[in-house]
């Protein structure tokens, strides 16, 4: 197709049907919320063509998508999605946090399992179109502090079995109710209560150098459902991802980890595992805490005085030996879906490692970094991450 000009993939080009159905929103905390399975009255979709290229999006009311027995995305895992937030903010205002972050991870995810590139601003344009049609209503103005799911999405549609690059392939952004995960549950004794971890055996590794564990594909979720569905069954929250003959911990479920520990020499450190073997997320809310804890150390709060920032690698051994000298300060997940959650029991073979935690309330720096993120992201801290829509 030499000389062809292949379409890009163009948010102003976009057509809008609207619903004739609206749909009642859910009453906040409805058990229908905890279901994950209720989308706004629209989506966008676009479709893409190795002829073609880009075709124009449209925005359409929600329902189901065609396609075709053979679709490859069915077959070979040709799929690939975003994560991320649309919250109702204090002044009012819906606000999207970083949305560019996703839109860019997207990118790298789609083209990592051949799906065609786009712009990420075309993308997030999308998003944002979504999110002006359907959030006003969606997220009432009287309910600051609440916020919707979104979830980009990106599959390979050809109607063909061929195993090879896709031919054909559907962008599609739909918006959903997603309950609060983040708020501490309340154990037997009545107190609140953190996250407990399951860490992994050696029979489940969830990523690997030179597979695709940076990447947001399906791949990487579906086959650790088992090892999820026996965690939760043995009365813990997820898993804690170990890697290699060290027990590396790499994420907590689809979140990444972070500890603050004191080291034997006496600093007070902030530990998250590194991104360079491209076995982890590279976490839109694990790079804003890391930021974040950077840019404010100097601002000398009283919380963070004092904190290194270090991505390494962490042993479990370390960890083990942190609790039993009493260096152990704090754990917490970190992600879009469970925020920032603090951690209090992480099982090791066979042994029960205690977090400290106040009656189930998070540390001091876990406290401090959820209160930085939420004030940007529900608008009370005026900051150029909070992408007003
Ligand atoms: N790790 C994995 C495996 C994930 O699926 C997610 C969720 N996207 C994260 C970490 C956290 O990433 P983010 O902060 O961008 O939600």
């Amino acid at each position: 197709v030499s000389g062809v000009q292949l379409a890009e993939l163009d948010a102003s080009r976009i057509t809008s049907t609207y619903t004739a159905s609206p749909r009642p929103v859910p009453v906040p905390g409805s058990p229908e919320i905890a279901a994950q399975n209720i989308c706004t009255d629209h989506m966008i979709t676009a479709k893409w063509t190795v002829k073609e290229g880009w075709h124009a999006p449209a925005l359409q009311p929600y329902g189901p998508l065609s396609l075709m027995p053979t679709a490859s995305c069915l077959h070979y895992a040709t799929e690939c999605f975003e994560g991320l937030k649309l919250y109702r903010g204090y002044d009012g205002k819906l606000r999207l946090f970083r949305a560019n972050l996703n839109a860019a991870r997207m990118l790298n995810s789609a083209t990592r399992i051949a799906l065609p590139a786009f712009a990420p601003t075309e993308l997030l344009k999308l998003i944002m179109k979504l999110c002006a049609t359907d959030g006003p209503k969606w997220l009432p103005k009287d309910e600051p502090g609440s916020f919707l799911y979104l979830r980009p999405t990106m599959i390979a549609s050809d109607p063909a079995l061929g195993v090879q690059r896709p031919n054909e392939a559907l962008l599609y952004v739909i918006l959903t109710c997603f309950p609060r995960l983040d708020a501490p549950t309340i154990g037997a004794d009545g107190s609140p209560q953190g996250m407990k971890l399951l860490a992994s055996g050696d029979d489940t590794i969830r990523a690997w150098p030179g597979g695709f564990g940076h990447a947001k594909v399906g791949a990487n979720y579906g086959p650790s459902l088992v090892a999820q569905g026996e965690a939760r069954k043995a009365g813990y929250n997820q898993i804690l991802w170990l890697f290699g003959d060290n027990c590396e911990v790499t994420e907590a479920g689809a979140s990444n980890f972070f500890v603050v520990w004191r080291t034997r020499s006496g600093a007070t450190e902030l530990v998250t595992a590194p991104l360079d073997r491209k076995i982890i997320l590279d976490g839109v809310t694990r790079r804003s805490v890391l930021q974040l804890v950077r840019e404010r150390l100097s601002e000398s709060t009283e919380n963070v005085q004092g904190l290194d920032i270090v991505e390494r690698n962490i042993q479990m051994d370390e960890i083990v030996q942190a609790a039993g000298d009493g260096r152990l300060l704090e754990a917490f997940a970190a992600g879009t879906a469970f925020f920032i959650s603090p951690v209090q029991e992480i099982h090791f073979r066979g042994t029960d490692i205690r977090v400290p935690m106040t009656a189930g309330e998070a540390g001091p720096y876990t406290k401090q970094i959820k209160t930085w993120l939420s004030d940007i992201m529900y608008g009370k801290e005026h900051h150029e991450w909070g992408i007003v829509v």
